[in-house]
């Protein structure tokens, strides 16, 4: 299953490594072909290259959109050598067998990031490439396949090896890289149509994504974990530049995600607003008019916790902010940018991570959430959702007061970002009790209220801090229970979606307590 490579076809956009890989596979006696581009640049590096016009007889046209298109250079890829007919037909028509194909593709994906000009970006879908990628994984049995500059010293370092041949397992291999590589090229081209034309049908969207990064290990180390980029262009991990630190762990990148998600529910025009989240969860968020003071804020509503975790930030971090977040052990900070003086502080600590998205991913965009299941996985837009566009409803014979209806809106936005079933208490802009992840309702309010008491008495507090909050319910509460144990927590209002077959009992409840309730009429489950 050795097969000598002889001759070698390069086609390249991105031109990194060609000349090293070129020059050893010329050393080696191989003979190469190139295209347009390609052909120049080895050819300005003093090596014998013949164009792939010569091997056709046919120059390129259209500007380049056909140039490797053609039977000299498919039935070279695609014939079976050792069947006689195949090998006639080479024969017959001249056709020499390619043993070693290197293309890379039209750079889609960073062109439509950075121009929206539909010319542009119609003329950077590589039609040939991928043909010729497809054709030669398709016949590994005689043909090898290179598709990134980060495979040419693995595979010219076997090819040394193997003294100038490729083993069949190497060329399996390679196929199955190849096929990867054109099927997320083509699931990039096709999300970006369903942007451009604002379909946010998971039906009509492609799920394939460009590797990032190999990562160590997954959830746990004996799992495997890769990182992977979506069409889907949103500011957060994918988008951000790391500053310093330890490369990021799977589960860094899960819970950065989930705490830049939260923090972006706070307009930066509006307010400074910082979330600190662990296990994906938010253990304390605040807004307030500094980032400095919403930390201090978000920190105080469950200090335990919040050793160790994800800090969150909806505006240019400061020296101020970063001044207190590096007083204890904190993972991740991500913000869209920060001050020179805030990097220079959190420098101070070498192991923690900064990471600058460049912007905050929209709230209200559709987007695309996937998830697995044994077999398959589930696919839907984000949960777009936000509290803006709902008309809140009052069931209750009392009205909220204004500082109340501020508190439940913001009570909400942060529940969105809390598992199921969820309980947020709030208070003055600021969480002060989160219950998350329960199996029942009761039992989330009953953690709200305790971490609440935890955090009151860390405070040296004698009254635990949901006294005079307000809270929010992720879904609707399914009897009275879950609402007394809030109200007894000291809650003046709450804000949940409504929508249970008992809720006269809950609204009856709440007219007893005396306290004002609101239905926004969306439920925001996260399971
Ligand atoms: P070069 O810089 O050598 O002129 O062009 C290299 C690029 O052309 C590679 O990205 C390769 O995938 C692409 N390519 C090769 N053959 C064809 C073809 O027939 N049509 C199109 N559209 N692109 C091709």
């Amino acid at each position: 299953d050795q097969v000598a490579v002889r001759r070698a076809l390069l086609s390249v956009s991105d031109k990194t490594g060609l000349i090293d890989l070129a020059a050893a596979l010329a050393a080696r006696g191989v003979e190469l072909i190139s295209t347009g581009g390609t052909a120049k640049a080895i050819a300005a590096a003093g090596l014998a290259v013949k164009d792939v016009s010569d091997v056709t007889g046919f120059p390129e046209i259209m500007d380049g959109r056909v140039k490797t298109l053609h039977p000299g250079v498919h039935g070279g890829l695609l014939g079976i050598r050792d069947d006689e007919g195949h090998a006639a037909a080479m024969a017959e028509h001249g056709i020499g067998a390619i043993d070693l194909l290197v293309v890379n593709l039209y750079p889609f994906q960073e062109t439509v990031a950075k121009t929206s000009d539909w010319a542009t970006a119609i003329e950077n879908i590589d039609i040939g490439g991928p043909a010729m990628i497809r054709a030669a994984a398709k016949n590994h049995a005689y043909v090898a396949v290179v598709v990134d500059p980060a495979q040419y010293a693995d595979v010219m370092a076997a090819i040394e090896a193997g003294d100038g041949t490729t083993t069949l397992r190497l060329r399996k291999k390679l196929a199955l890289a190849a096929y990867g590589r054109t099927a997320t090229y083509d699931a990039a081209v096709s999300n970006w149509l369903a942007d451009q034309l604002g379909e946010p049908n998971p039906r009509y969207r492609a799920i394939g994504g460009e590797l990032v990064e190999v990562m160590r290990y997954g959830e746990n180390p004996h799992q495997l974990a890769a990182f992977y980029r979506t069409g889907e262009k949103r500011f957060g991990v994918t988008t951000a530049t790391q500053l310093q630190g330890k490369t990021l762990s799977y589960n860094n990148i899960n819970d950065t995600d989930a705490a830049y998600e939260l923090v972006a529910e706070f307009d930066p025009k509006r307010t400074a607003a910082v979330a600190i989240i662990k296990h994906a969860n938010p253990c304390g968020v605040a807004e307030a008019k500094t980032l400095k003071d919403a930390y201090l804020k978000a920190l105080a509503c469950d200090p335990v916790s919040a050793f160790g975790g994800i800090v969150a930030l909806n505006r240019t971090l400061d020296a101020e902010a970063a001044e207190e977040i590096v007083k204890i052990f904190t993972e991740v900070i991500i913000a869209p940018d920060a001050t020179d003086e805030a990097k220079a502080i959190v420098a101070a600590k070498k192991n923690l991570r900064l990471l600058l998205a460049g912007g905050l991913p929209k709230p209200a965009e559709m987007g695309l959430t996937v998830k697995t299941v044994a077999g398959g996985f589930l696919a839907q837009t984000r949960d777009y959702g936000t509290v803006d566009d709902i008309d809140l409803e009052v069931k209750t014979r009392r009205q909220p007061t204004g500082g109340e209806e501020k508190d439940m809106a913001f009570a909400f936005r942060v529940v969105k970002h809390v598992k199921s079933n969820a309980i947020v208490f709030v208070k003055d802009g600021a969480t002060v009790g989160i219950g998350a992840g329960q199996m029942s309702r009761v039992d989330s309010a009953r953690i709200a209220v305790s971490k609440a008491t935890e955090a009151a008495k860390a405070a040296g507090l004698d009254r635990p801090l949901t006294e005079g909050s307000v809270a929010a319910s992720d879904a609707f509460f399914p009897f009275a229970d879950g609402l007394e144990t809030i109200v007894a927590a000291g809650a003046t209002a709450v804000i949940q979606p409504g929508g249970s077959m008992r809720d006269n009992e809950v609204i009856e409840a709440a007219d007893k307590a005396g306290i004002a309730m609101a239905f926004t009429g969306m439920r925001h489950f996260r399971h």
